[in-house]
């Protein structure tokens, strides 16, 4: 299958707008401001503090009942220090792939609902659907935050979201939260010939690692599971650590960055808890040398997971639109437990794969895009009277 000329001209149109999540996001946003407009559809955007980038949320339809959002993020990764074979924001099509940032991660979604809007428009709407389009997805779910807020505080809001994140249009209805943080340890210099009148920060550290480490363990061998996740239980991991300088001196600072990405149903905070519990548990012995010891916890993202039932209204209709009989779960992290929690059940379902996501030639088939279309049309058809 092959998709339709003009939903080509918008992947590549959006392809051109460099939305790495680092720079603005407006040229894009505006863009599509223009186009709604010019179909008649007014968009509300919801800027960042200093106005420098903005959510998108459009109504398609009669504005005074909830109907259904169409969510993407309009970031895409960067491309520096990869190699691309062609410039990575000029869509190239080669052998049945489009080729390009954001191609399958996931400017082509937002593409096809764009293209097929006039068509939607065309006919007589029952139940309306929203474009909401994010930015900062790609650095910890940022932009849709705002968003979320001001829909859920709405007396009339979507009562579902479909999230277009890649999944090759599969209808995905979970994945694990995502909880990450910063621990600075404060110790107290001194010469390592006279230790004992020092708290080494990098011990402290390493204390409280090797306790990461061994809750790692436990969850790896004693669950809880959910054995449709990748990998079926929750992980914790240390990324980075940095401290000290100089063997013959006793470090006085060390910081380590550390992650859960749990089971949907897990509760972070109690996670948290624990690792805060056991570093608490090694004060007395720093603050019997020096009380200005200790520890220091900043949170650095937080993504929640998510679980629609498996019989849920937008469950059921993802899986009619696809025409799948199963669903999945997915190890990557999305915006859906956030809809989630701001009243709006969610699926993903995308074109396009993971495994292009975030890579040098990142690409998408052009079937897979095909498929989304043909997706979108049964959906208006669903939504039409
Ligand atoms: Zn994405």
């Amino acid at each position: 299958m092959s998709p339709r000329p003009e939903t080509l001209a918008m992947i590549e149109r959006l392809i051109a707008f460099d939305t790495t999540s680092r720079h603005s996001n407006l040229e894009l946003i505006e863009y599509v401001r223009n186009y709604l407009a010019d179909l008649g559809v007014e968009s509300e955007l919801v800027y960042n503090e200093d106005q420098s980038k903005a959510n998108l949320y459009a109504t398609l339809g009669p504005d005074d009942r909830r109907g259904i959002a169409l969510s993407g993020h309009t970031d895409v990764v960067p491309v520096d220090g990869q190699k691309w074979t062609s410039e990575p924001f000029e869509a190239r099509k080669r052998n049945g792939r489009l080729y390009g940032r954001g191609t399958s991660d996931m400017k082509s979604f937002i593409a096809v609902c764009l293209a097929l809007a006039p068509e939607f428009l065309k006919g007589s709407i029952r139940i309306p659907l929203h474009l909401a389009f994010s930015y900062d997805e790609e650095v910890g779910c940022l932009g849709v935050r705002s968003l979320i807020d001001r829909l859920s505080s709405r007396e009339i809001k979507p009562e579902a979201c479909i999230i277009g994140e890649p999944t090759m249009m599969k209808v995905v209805r979970a994945h694990k939260g995502k909880l990450s943080y910063r621990c600075e340890v404060s110790g107290l210099e001194s010469h390592s010939g006279m230790a004992h009148l020092g708290v080494n920060a990098v011990e402290a550290a390493a204390e409280v690692i090797a306790h990461l480490k061994s809750m790692a363990r436990r969850f790896r061998d004693n669950g809880p599971y959910d054995p449709e996740l990748s990998p079926p239980y929750t992980t914790v991991h240390t990324g980075v650590v940095q401290g000290g300088t100089q063997l013959n001196i006793v470090p006085k600072s060390c910081v380590f960055d550390f992650e859960f990405r749990h089971l949907p149903e897990d509760d972070p905070t109690a996670l948290l808890r624990e690792i805060q519990d056991f570093a608490a548990g090694l004060l007395p012995e720093m603050h019997a040398v020096s009380v200005r010891t200790g520890f220091h916890w900043v949170r650095l993202s937080h993504i929640p997971g998510f679980d629609t039932g498996e019989d849920a209204e937008v469950v059921q209709l993802a899986k009619s639109l696809t025409g799948a009989n199963t669903t999945a779960k997915v190890s990557f992290g999305t915006e859906a437990g956030l809809f989630e929690q701001g009243g709006m059940p969610a699926v993903v379902c995308g074109p396009g794969s993971i495994e292009q996501a975030h890579k040098p030639d990142e690409f998408i088939t052009l079937d897979q895009v095909a498929q989304c279309e043909k997706f979108l049309l049964r959906l208006f058809r669903h939504c039409w009277k």
